[in-house]
């Protein structure tokens, strides 16, 4: 059976050969391990293996992953990737480094002011709907350069932005993989043209890694390759 520490080389091994690929350096993209639906036990293991960032969808889960591993608190970096609602953002401030998913000046905003000042500034990124479904969270690609202004404004010791996030439909051949990768690309070289420092593309998960890698990933969110596959719910 394989186990957690072997999916994590082989995936680490993945992330290196499609950045040599790319002509990329290996240290420009992170490998973020998506530990949602599985238990500390589980992240704790990959920790002992050598990874130390991890990614978690649902907030109140996250939380209590946060709370069962306080031992290993200052080496590990937690990130939010999935939505946030507004009734949820002072304990998502307070706990986590990293927040994929904003879409809404409000939810920004609340996290600006609820960010401990004792703490790091909490890392953002916009989330984008590259694929234009009605039915995703994510900023159109239309609205995004107002947003991104408004809260690239916000004060910089209690949130920073950093760059953007996606998560495109599957698709099936390789081309159709890269499309969305490049489309969120372009969207962060256009704010970096209107004077935004932002340095992060977040895209890329277990079957796409190696085209977000191809197009300028800078995160790649990993989960069933790393952990196995999760019972019933993505
Ligand atoms: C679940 C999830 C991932 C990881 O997906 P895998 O296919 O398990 O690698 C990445 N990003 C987001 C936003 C997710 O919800």
């Amino acid at each position: 059976m394989a186990t957690i520490s072997t999916n994590l080389h082989l995936t680490t091994a993945r992330v290196a050969a499609a950045c040599a690929r790319a002509g990329r350096p290996v240290q420009s993209v992170t490998l973020l391990a998506v530990s949602k639906t599985f238990g500390a036990d589980a992240v704790r293991e990959a920790y002992a293996a050598g990874q130390r960032a991890f990614g978690e969808n649902y907030v109140q889960e996250g939380l209590a992953k946060i709370a069962a591993l306080a031992d290993l608190r200052a080496d590990l970096q937690w990130h939010l990737i999935g939505p946030l609602q507004s009734n949820k953002t002072r304990a998502v401030a307070e706990a986590f480094d990293w927040v994929h998913g904003v879409d809404r000046l409000k939810i920004a905003e609340r996290l600006a002011e609820q960010r401990p000042p004792h703490l790091r500034p909490l890392q953002l990124c916009l989330q984008v709907n590259v694929s234009g479904e009605a039915s995703k969270s994510g900023v159109a690609p239309a609205d995004l350069p107002a947003l991104a202004h408004a809260v690239a404004a916000l004060p910089r010791g209690r949130v920073v932005l950093r760059g953007l996030m996606s998560i495109p439909e599957p698709a099936a051949d390789a081309e159709a993989r890269r499309r969305p990768h490049r489309a969120l690309r372009e969207c962060l070289e256009r704010l970096n043209r209107d004077g935004l420092a932002l340095d992060t593309l977040s895209m890329g998960m277990s079957d796409d890694l190696e085209a977000a890698i191809a197009e300028g990933a800078t995160i790649v969110r990993v989960g069933r390759a790393i952990f196995g596959a999760r019972g019933g719910v993505a």
